[in-house]
């Protein structure tokens, strides 16, 4: 099963990909995870990508659909994958489906998380990242068991450089510009699916599982 995973920055696509892809036993692949593990260990990609990624823009397709492409191309990607952050762009999705069409290949959803801005705002705000592991917290919504600490590997929890206020009004800018038309996208090829992203991650989950089977 392979799906993609739209909706803002913030509307809880990791948390749903994370849990999608341990009850259906496929890779979650986060193309912004994939930047951060490459800032952490000072790539070369991860350098370039930081300059895009502080400011709130989008890294640029040729960069990111190459990484994408070599990810899915992972032996572990067989029996599918959840894909979160990746597309972004209406050209990335056509690169994403003409490589899957050359494999006779196809997505099957593309579910759409559906929040709106205000919500975001204090998603994004509240948001706390481990750098260890890549878990995500909620301050008020999805709190560690120790305050700053990761349930998971024990290590700090950090608030994204890009989840700062002033970075997040640009990131929602971008999103509608440039990521919104993606659900137009999906509508017409007959696989998206919306869920209401205001609930309860846990509702949230089981409108998504029923769509899946
Ligand atoms: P995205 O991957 O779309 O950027 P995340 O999954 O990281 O979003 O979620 C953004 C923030 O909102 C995180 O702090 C997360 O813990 C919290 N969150 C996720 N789902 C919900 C929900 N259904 N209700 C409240 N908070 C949520
Ligand atoms: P995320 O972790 O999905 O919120 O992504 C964090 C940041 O990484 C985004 O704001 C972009 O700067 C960059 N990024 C992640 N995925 C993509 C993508 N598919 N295309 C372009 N930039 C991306």
């Amino acid at each position: 099963m392979k799906i993609i995973m739209l909706g803002a920055p913030g509307a809880g696509k990791g948390t749903q990909a994370k849990m999608i892809a341990e009850k259906y036993g496929v890779p979650h692949i986060s193309t912004g995870d994939i930047f951060r593990a490459n800032i952490k260990n000072g790539t070369e990609l991860g350098m370039e990508a930081k300059k895009y990624m502080d400011q709130g823009l989008l890294v640029p397709d040729e960069l990111t659909v190459k990484i994408l492409l070599d990810r899915v191309a992972g032996d572990d990607c067989k029996g599918g994958y959840v894909l979160d952050g990746f597309p972004r762009t209406i050209p990335q999705a056509e690169v994403l489906d003409k490589a899957l069409e050359e494999i006779g290949d196809k997505i099957d959803f593309a579910v759409d998380v559906d929040v709106p801005d205000e919500n975001i705002i204090n998603r994004m705000g509240g948001r706390r990242a481990c750098l260890g592991c890549g878990a995500t917290y909620h301050l008020e919504h999805v709190p560690p068991k120790k305050e700053g600490i990761c349930d998971t590997c024990g290590r700090e929890l950090v608030l994204r450089d890009d989840d700062r206020p002033e970075t997040v009004k640009n990131r929602l800018e971008v999103y509608h510009k440039q990521t919104q038309p993606l659900i137009a996208f999906y509508q017409q090829k007959g696989i998206l699916k919306t869920v209401d992203g205001t609930a309860d991650r846990k509702d949230v989950f089981q409108a998504i599982t029923a769509i899946l089977g």
